[in-house]
């Protein structure tokens, strides 16, 4: 029986009817551009991640790159954030203008570690970026401890932590401004590109909404310089029709995490994803660690099971950062992660059978 990597046909088939009504009320509408459906989904994505603001915007990338002109980042500034993210949380602090300072993670919970950030303070940093990577939240109250210690602003890249919660508390509400992004296989996903910022901040949103929507809150009335980064009506609809199964989605990752816990971590040589006490983990990737990774994908790969790697290269030893000459010794658990961590197959929908399938394919090998 195969198994896919995530099923996006599958949730589709769980609620086509709310969809296929959202996307045809847009056409119904002519509300393909602002308008009522970005509106509504501005204020229930707002009210679900327990923020003020909702700033809607193109993508996740985009939704970085307006924070971080939020906080005024600008050259000569240093802005830290994790070895180990998706490329976009450090590119957008190099289009920002700034320089980015990579620390290392800790070695449990692939989240950035804070004994790291305390080193990397310079007179230049201005802020950090935490990644709640894989979906469980980064060590929020050190790094908010020592921002307040530094006078530094935290942007929290929530990109794969939709309604994960630290101590009881939603992600996204402990820095200045956070950042989603609802790219298709995201926890909660667009049929298309989609993101958005979050803040408890009048000002700042008004801001980012400027900078998104050629810098004005009124046609034709430019009062800075912004970009086109705008989520289209029927991506809203779309994110408008999902956002009320988030929830339940969210428990059947993490009931789903648990039967694969379970189920691996007495075989020999697996480690599970550990989570940190008082951390909610929301499993967007549910990652495995191996010392034979390679084979051990091969073997599931051949058998039919997808699966991924998240990411192969750590983020300091990209080509794209070969300027810094980073070495493996500076970032010793980002480093080792790269050639061990394995994401098996997650998603809301999957069953109880495919997950008995990779539990016993992974015990074989
Ligand atoms: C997906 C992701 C982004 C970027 O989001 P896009 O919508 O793809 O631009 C940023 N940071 C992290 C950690 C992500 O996983």
């Amino acid at each position: 029986m195969p198994v896919p990597f995530a099923d996006l046909q599958l949730q589709y088939q769980t609620i086509k009817v709310e969809i296929d009504r959202a996307i045809a009320g847009v056409i119904r509408d002519n509300a393909f551009i602002r308008g009522s459906y970005v509106d509504a989904f501005e204020r229930e994505f707002a009210e679900a991640a327990e923020v003020a603001h909702c700033v809607s915007c193109a993508n996740g990338t985009d939704a970085l790159y307006f924070a971080l002109k939020a906080m005024k980042a600008k050259p000569g500034d240093e802005v830290i954030t994790s070895a180990h993210s998706w490329i976009s949380t450090a590119a957008m602090i190099t289009h920002s203008g700034a320089t980015v300072v990579f620390c290392d993670t800790d070695a449990a919970t692939f989240t950035i570690d804070p004994v790291a950030i305390e080193a990397a303070i310079t007179p230049r940093t201005v802020g950090i970026i935490p990644v709640h990577l894989y979906g469980q939240p980064a060590d929020m109250d050190a790094i908010m401890a020592i921002a307040q210690k530094h006078e530094l602003w935290v942007i929290e890249d929530c990109a794969q932590a939709h309604l994960a919660r630290y101590k009881g508390r939603m992600v996204g509400t402990f820095g200045e401004v956070a950042t989603y992004s609802f790219y298709p296989g995201k926890n909660l996903g667009a049929m298309g590109d989609a993101g958005a910022v979050v803040t408890n901040d009048a000002a700042l949103a008004e801001h980012m909404t400027m900078l998104a929507r050629h810098g004005g809150l009124v046609k034709h009335q430019h009062n800075i310089e912004g970009v086109n980064s705008r989520l289209d009506g029927m991506q809203a609809a779309i994110l408008s029709a999902k956002l009320p199964h988030l929830a339940a989605w969210t428990v059947a990752r993490q009931d789903a995490a648990k039967i694969y816990d379970a189920g691996l971590n007495q075989i020999a040589d697996i480690v599970v994803p550990e989570v940190a006490s008082s951390r909610d983990h929301v499993y967007h990737l549910y990652t495995i660690r191996h010392p034979r990774r390679d084979a051990l994908a091969a073997h599931l790969n051949a058998n039919g099971v997808q699966t991924a790697i998240n990411y192969p290269t750590a983020l300091p030893f990209l080509p794209a950062y070969a300027r810094f000459g980073h070495r493996p010794e500076q970032f010793p658990n980002a480093h080792l992660d790269q050639g061990q961590i394995l994401s098996l197959p997650m998603f809301a929908e999957i069953t109880r059978e495919q997950q008995d399938e990779v539990i016993e394919l992974v015990r074989k090998f």
